[in-house]
């Protein structure tokens, strides 16, 4: 059997499930090179001093805290759930969902008032208990442990405290969102140990990688041609990193900007591009975006 090289950092992913497919290509994306298709327990990189270790998601936010692993890969949900000692370094970009509170549809709870002396059932107990804390609200917390959102039905609970994501398991089961508790998405999470000491070195490589691939996955490279008297508007309306590359065409008058815009805004920086005088505007992915 294989065995874990104890010098290497180690970061933990979730073998299988919502989170898993996401966490590995985002590895493989900055250049970490594994085989992640047969989900042993651990695997090598063949490129990158690192094992990625493939673990249930309930274990990652324990196993990061203990230094079983020095980083992880997890939902900021079960982060905050466990109150566990580590350090949140980075956003990832997907697995977002929100923990809401739902209750049956045209029933007697309406408003987060109305959960008031009720049963409420949920996964995230300690989470819950903060937010009826917080507001000053007495309910029960009942604790489940899957399938949340049938426990009205089964007469278990009044409403549920649950994760969703795009709102069909509540429309199916006849239940409405009454308020957000916590909106998560996946986060990189590290150690706080000393271990992580004497990897810094390696952590930082690999974040330098991480923020590169996501902040080009947020950022889209425009080209247009545009008439010189044009660029005081276009300068004004381009968000860019810094300003535009401006070249000269061999059409006297006329100039090609380039730049790099953040794709939260793309559409509006485009019809504002349109608007002060660009045409032939051609877009491209950025793949990377070190910064
Ligand atoms: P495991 O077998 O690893 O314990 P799991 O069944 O507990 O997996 P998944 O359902 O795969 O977990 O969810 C993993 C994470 O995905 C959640 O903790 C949450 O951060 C995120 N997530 C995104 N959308 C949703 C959703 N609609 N419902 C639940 N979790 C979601
Ligand atoms: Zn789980």
């Amino acid at each position: 059997m294989e065995r874990l090289n104890s010098d290497n950092l180690r970061i933990a992913v979730q073998s299988s499930g919502r989170l898993a497919d996401d966490s590995v290509a985002l590895l493989q994306g900055a250049g970490i090179d594994f085989d992640a298709y047969s989900r042993k327990l651990f695997a090598s990189a063949r490129n990158f001093p690192i094992e990625i270790l493939f673990v249930r998601d309930d274990n990652i936010p324990e196993y990061v805290q203990d230094g079983v692993a020095d980083l992880g890969i997890v939902g900021r949900n079960l982060v905050v759930e466990r109150q566990v000692e580590v350090d949140e370094v980075l956003s990832l970009g997907f697995g977002h969902c929100v923990l809401v509170i739902a209750a049956p549809r045209g029933g007697p709870i309406a408003t987060v008032d109305d959960i008031t002396e009720r049963r409420i059932a949920t996964a995230y107990p300690a989470t819950l208990a903060r937010y009826l804390n917080e507001r000053g609200i007495c309910a029960s917390i009942v604790e489940t442990a899957g399938a949340t959102e049938l426990t009205p039905a089964l007469d278990v609970a009044d409403a549920i405290c649950d994760l969703v994501s795009t709102g069909t398991t509540l429309r199916v089961n006849d239940l409405a969102p009454i308020d957000t508790v916590l909106a998560s998405e996946a986060v990189l999470i590290a150690h706080r140990g000393s271990r992580v000491d004497a990897h810094e070195r390696d952590i930082n490589r690999l974040l330098l990688r991480l923020r590169s691939l996501l902040a080009a996955r947020q950022t889209k490279y425009i080209m247009a041609n545009a008439p010189v008297d044009a660029l005081p508007r276009i300068r004004s309306v381009l968000p860019g990193l810094r300003s535009p590359t401006v070249m000269p065409l061999d059409d006297e008058g006329w100039v090609a900007v380039h730049a790099a815009i953040p794709e939260e805004t793309f559409w509006d920086s485009i019809e504002a591009l349109r608007e002060s005088g660009a045409s032939e505007i051609l877009v491209t992915e950025v793949e990377k975006l070190i910064q």
